[in-house]
C-alpha cells in the first residue's frame, strides 16, 4: 500500500502544477492507508480534513515537489496528533509514587508492571513494591511472583481469598513501612469492559490515590483498542497509555486512535515478552509505521541529517570562486557515500531524479571507489589544477590507479561537467544549490 501512496504522490511530482483533484486522489490513498492500519474511522476523517486544508495551502501548491511536501505534512500532522515524545510518569512529592495498571485481560498488565519496575530500578535506582490485586485467577498472582523473583522486587500478595480493595489497602501500608519509593498495582482485567470490574477499579483508585493510572492496551487489537481506551478513561480518568505487542506485525493504528480519542499521552511501548522490552514512545517512528513508509521517510531524514550544512556553504563558496578541485570532489563523494544507498539518495534529492546533467553520471558504490582511486593517484598539484592533466600524466594516473585510460578521460570530463553545472547553479541562485544538496 505504501507503494500506492508513493504512486499517487509521484504523480503529483511529475505534474508540476497541482489541482484539487490531484490532492483529493492523494488524500484518498492516505485515507486508505490509515484505515488499513486500523485507525478508528472517525479519527481518520478528522485527520484527512486537516491534511486537505493544509495541502491546498500555498506550501504545497507553490512547491516544486508537491508529493514530498504532502508526505511531510502528513507526517508532521500525524506526529503532532500523537503528542509529545518521552512523556514521563507522574512523580509524587512524597513516597511512594503509585502506579495503577489497568486494562482488559491479556493485554500485558502483569508483564508491563514488571517491565516498569525494571525500568525504574535501572533509571532511578528505585525500590518498588508490586501489589498483586488480580484475585480472579490464582495463576495471575503466581505470574507476578515469578516476575518479582526475576527482578528481585518484593511482591505484596494475599492469594485470591481477600478482596482487591483489602489487598491494596494492606499493600499500601506495607510500602509505607518499608519506605518503598514506588508502588505498582497489578489489577484484574476482563475480556470486555463491565460494570463490576470498573466498580472494583474505582474503589482501588480511591484507596491507593494513584499518581498514575496507566492503561495497558494491546496494539494488535486495532480499532477496538480505542473504544476500550475510551471506556477506561471515562470511568477512571487514566493518566497515560502503554501500548503493548508492537513487536508483532501491527501497523500501529491503535496508537493514533487511542491518543486522539482519550487525549492522554502514550508513555511507553512494549516490544516483546522480556522484562527489558519496554521503550519510550516515539511519535515520529509510530507515524512512519502507520503510513507504512518508514524506509522512505528515514531516507529523507538521513539526507537532511547527514548533510553538513557548513560543507554545503563552503562548497557553494568554492563554486562562486571557481576553486572547486579534485580534493573537493573527493570530499563531496565522501559526503554522498556517508549518507547511504546512493541510487535512492539521488532520487530523494529534489530535482536530481530527472536532472539531465546527471543522466550520464551513473554513480554506484563501486564507481565512487574507482573515482577515489583515480584522484588518489594524482599529485597534490594535479588535484588542485585539473587543467594540467596532460596525456602523459593521465597515463601515469591510469597505471597508478589500476583503471584504464578511457576511465581517466571520462572521469575528468565528468568532473568538468559537474563543476560547470554547479557553477551555473551557484551563479543563478545559491538556495537552489543548497536545496539540491539536501540543505
Ligand atoms: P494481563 O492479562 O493484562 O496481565 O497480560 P499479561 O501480562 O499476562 O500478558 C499476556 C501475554 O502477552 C503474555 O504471554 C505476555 O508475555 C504477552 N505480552 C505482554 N506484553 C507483550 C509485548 O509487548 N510483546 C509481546 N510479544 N507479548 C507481550
Ligand atoms: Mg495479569
Amino acid at each position: 500500500l505504501s507503494e500506492r501512496i508513493q504512486n499517487a504522490l509521484s504523480g503529483l511530482r511529475k505534474k508540476g502544477k497541482v489541482t484539487q483533484t490531484d490532492i483529493n486522489q492523494a488524500t484518498r490513498e492516505i485515507r486508505l492507508a490509515l484505515l488499513e492500519a486500523d485507525v478508528n474511522f472517525k479519527v481518520v476523517k478528522e485527520f484527512i480534513a486537516k491534511i486537505k486544508e493544509r495541502a491546498l495551502g500555498s506550501e504545497v501548491l507553490d512547491s516544486l515537489t508537491p508529493g514530498q511536501q504532502i508526505i511531510k505534512i502528513v507526517n508532521e500532522e500525524l506526529t503532532q496528533m500523537m503528542g509529545e515524545s518521552a512523556v514521563a510518569l507522574n512523580k509524587s512529592d512524597k513516597i511512594p509514587t503509585v502506579i495503577m495498571m489497568v486494562g482488559l485481560q491479556g493485554t500485558g498488565k502483569t508483564t508491563t508492571a514488571g517491565k516498569l519496575a525494571n525500568r525504574l530500578m535501572a533509571e532511578q535506582k528505585a525500590r518498588p513494591l508490586l501489589i498483586a490485586a488480580d484475585i480472579y485467577r490464582p495463576a495471575a498472582v503466581d505470574q507476578l511472583k515469578v516476575i518479582g523473583n526475576q527482578l528481585e522486587v518484593p511482591v505484596y500478595e494475599e492469594g485470591v481469598n481477600n478482596s482487591a480493595e483489602d489487598i491494596v489497602r494492606h499493600g499500601m501500608q506495607q510500602a509505607k513501612e518499608n519506605k518503598n519509593d514506588y508502588v505498582i498495582i497489578d489489577t484484574a482485567g476482563r475480556l470486555e469492559i463491565d460494570e463490576s470490574l470498573m466498580d472494583e477499579l474505582k474503589n482501588v483508585k480511591e484507596i491507593a490515590q494513584p499518581d498514575n493510572i496507566v492503561l495497558v492496551a494491546d496494539a494488535m487489537t486495532g480499532q477496538a483498542a480505542a473504544t476500550v481506551a475510551d471506556g477506561f478513561n471515562q470511568a477512571l480518568d487514566i493518566t497515560g497509555v502503554i501500548l503493548t505487542k508492537l513487536d508483532g506485525d501491527t501497523r500501529g493504528g491503535a496508537a493514533l486512535s487511542i491518543r486522539s480519542i482519550t487525549n492522554k499521552p502514550i508513555l511507553y511501548v512494549g516490544e516483546g515478552e522480556k522484562l527489558s522490552d519496554l521503550d519510550i514512545f516515539h511519535p515520529d517512528r509510530m507515524s512512519n509505521r502507520i503510513l507504512g513508509m518508514g524506509d522512505m521517510m528515514s531516507l529523507i531524514e538521513k539526507a537532511q541529517q547527514d548533510y553538513d550544512e557548513k560543507n554545503a556553504q563552503e562548497l557553494a563558496e568554492k563554486m562562486r570562486e571557481n576553486t572547486f578541485d579534485f580534493n573537493d570532489f573527493i570530499a563531496q563523494m565522501d559526503q554522498i557515500q556517508s549518507m547511504g544507498p546512493i541510487d535512492e539518495l539521488m532520487k530523494m534529492i529534489p530535482g536530481m531524479a530527472n536532472n539531465p546533467a546527471l543522466q550520464n553520471i551513473n554513480i554506484g558504490e563501486k564507481d565512487i571507489a574507482h573515482l577515489k582511486a583515480i584522484v588518489y593517484s594524482m599529485t597534490p598539484e594535479e588535484r588542485e589544477n585539473p587543467d594540467i592533466l596532460t596525456p602523459s600524466r593521465r597515463r601515469r594516473i591510469a597505471a597508478g590507479s589500476g583503471r584504464n585510460i578511457q576511465e581517466i578521460h571520462r572521469m575528468i570530463k565528468q568532473f568538468k561537467q559537474s563543476k560547470e553545472m554547479m557553477q551555473k547553479v551557484s551563479k543563478g541562485n545559491t538556495s537552489d544549490l543548497e536545496g539540491m544538496l539536501g540543505g
